[in-house]
């Protein structure tokens, strides 16, 4: 599973909010579509962004677990509201299960692919979450 860093409350937002529009000023590689991705919370915030609520604190962190359905190019006043931003990408998201405990993990640029020992600590919490079930 490769990772994707998002900055603060967005990666929050997906975790534990309604946003399943992550929005990109670059189109979504093709081979990405489908994939299940580690929702990484970077260590800087976005100072811009007015989200408020729980856990939208946490950062250098995996949050959650995503899928990325699909990627289209912003079509304005008619597609991913409330999250989706006009002239951009929006990768839409699809069976996030947030991490109740968010594991530890440096970030990166675009795609990355994290250490073995967080992806371990990650599917860790996701079996557990079955057994739950
Ligand atoms: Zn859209």
């Amino acid at each position: 599973m490769k990772a994707l860093t998002v900055r603060q409350p967005w990666a929050g937002a997906i975790a534990h909010q309604s946003k399943r529009t992550e929005n990109r000023s670059w189109k979504l590689p093709a081979k990405h579509e489908g994939a299940r991705i580690l929702i990484h919370a970077g260590a800087q915030p976005d100072k811009d962004a007015q989200v408020y609520g729980p856990h939208l604190d946490v950062y250098g962190a995996v949050v959650a677990v995503a899928t990325i359905t699909e990627c289209h190019f912003s079509v304005a006043g008619l597609c991913c509201g409330p999250w989706g931003f006009e002239r951009a990408y929006h990768w839409t998201l699809a069976d996030v299960v947030a991490l109740a405990e968010p594991v530890p993990a440096k970030g990166a640029l675009n795609f990355w692919t994290p250490q073995p020992d967080v992806l371990a600590a990650v599917e860790a919490q996701l079996a557990d979450t079955t057994t739950a079930i």
